[in-house]
């Protein structure tokens, strides 16, 4: 997937500002940050999104969270709290095809999104 910007950032081919990395998961900041915090979180492993991912390797999703969960604690985010999102597909206002989660915080989130 060498046209994937997100598996390009996970082999290092393109640089970003990494808050925490595994060996099966990375967390950097979003380029276009929309919170005092916004990060995102990712699986190494490309999956177009999270119905791939749940179909093909499920486990990894609850692992995924628990990585989104470790990066909100150590940026600070709790116990004020923070706001996930898993944008999927054009309605979800998806626009990069590798599953990601936003981690957003450091500010009250309004709702519902619009
Ligand atoms: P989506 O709209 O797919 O839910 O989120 C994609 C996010 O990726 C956007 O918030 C956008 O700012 C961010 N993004 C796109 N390209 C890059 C990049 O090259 N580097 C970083 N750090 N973020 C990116
Ligand atoms: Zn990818």
């Amino acid at each position: 997937m060498t046209d994937c910007v997100f598996c390009r950032i996970a082999s290092g081919e393109i640089p970003a500002k990494k808050a925490y990395e595994d060996e099966e998961f990375l967390a950097f900041h979003d380029i276009n940050p929309q919170a005092p915090v916004h990060l995102l979180v990712i699986p190494r492993r490309h999956f177009n999104d999270v119905v791939q991912a749940v179909k093909e390797q499920p486990e990894l999703v609850a692992r995924l969270f628990a990585v989104v969960s470790k990066v909100a604690a150590a940026q600070g985010l709790l116990p004020e709290g923070f706001r996930t999102v898993c944008n999927t597909g054009p309605n979800g206002g998806q626009t990069v095809g590798h599953l990601h989660v936003h981690v957003l915080g450091g500010r009250f989130m309004g709702w519902p999104p619009g």
